[in-house]
């Protein structure tokens, strides 16, 4: 019941594409940052940074609609991807990206505002054929990513949101604030694997819960490892979390 509730809101999510993909886009931060402009999309990834403070990446779980779009290609293939290797392009990628946007507002003479309707003036982002015509691409560009890398694939590769909700975690972590994890009761355990496969994020569940909680920043909190259990081995909780590299 969880999971399809929860499938229903990223349907949802993705069917509001055409109306939200500005406030998620990394071109739009870029020309707001050219203008001084904190722009729809910069603001976003602010908050999420802050969401993640307390929620972790439940984003990407719930809400994101490219996640809700990567949830849906696992029918076609569910492949485990090699998250530390992955993870290296998303940072250099990251890296690259967000440095412009600094060096951006330095050539504008720093933030002069904020307009969240920056590009965007009709508030629906794709109110223009051209518009059609990267909302499509966009699409294709994770579809495509997702099929021939795996569980996935785009989250991992090179998502340009999800370092803002990884730093939040970790500012959260360093900060001792109680965030929302998935605990475990190691106990109950048979050690069955069904876990490790539900896991759309690639994580070895049942080998990172010795510790009574996942605590990678990979876990997007979407509950299918809690759901698959029939041991009642793992919940969500509100803990203390410290981060361990897989
Ligand atoms: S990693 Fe990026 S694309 Fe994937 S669900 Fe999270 S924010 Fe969306
Ligand atoms: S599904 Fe439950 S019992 Fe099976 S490995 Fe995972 S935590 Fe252990
Ligand atoms: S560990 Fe569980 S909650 Fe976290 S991403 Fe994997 S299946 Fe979802």
């Amino acid at each position: 019941m969880k999971q399809r509730f929860r499938n229903l809101i990223l349907l949802i999510s993705l069917l509001l594409l055409p109306a939200t993909l500005n406030y998620l886009s990394p071109y739009v931060s870029i020309d707001g940052a050219m203008n001084g402009i904190i722009s729809g999309s910069l603001l976003l990834f602010i908050l999420l940074f802050i969401f993640s403070i307390f929620l972790g990446r439940a984003w990407c779980g719930w809400l994101c609609p490219m996640g809700g779009l990567a949830e849906f290609t696992l029918k076609i293939n569910s492949k485990n991807v090699n998250i530390k290797k992955l993870r290296i392009i998303r940072y250099v990628i990251f890296s690259i990206w967000f440095s412009v946007i600094i060096i951006m507002f330095v050539f504008a003479g720093g933030i002069k505002g904020i307009n969240p309707l920056h590009l965007t003036e009709n508030v629906i982002s794709v109110d223009a054929p051209m518009r059609y015509v990267i909302y499509y691409s966009v699409l294709i560009l994770f579809l495509v990513s997702n099929i021939l890398i795996g569980k996935r694939g785009a989250c991992h590769s090179f998502c340009w949101i999800s370092p803002f909700l990884t730093a939040g975690y970790n500012v959260g972590k360093m900060l001792k604030i109680p965030q929302l994890r998935v605990v475990a009761v190691p106990e109950a355990c048979v050690n069955c694997g069904s876990c490790n496969k539900k896991c759309s994020m690639s994580i070895p569940v049942s080998s990172s819960i010795k510790d009574g909680l996942i605590k990678t920043s990979d876990c997007i909190l979407c509950g299918e490892c809690i759901d698959t259990c029939n041991r009642k081995a793992l919940s969500f909780g509100v803990k203390l979390s410290s981060e361990k590299k897989i």
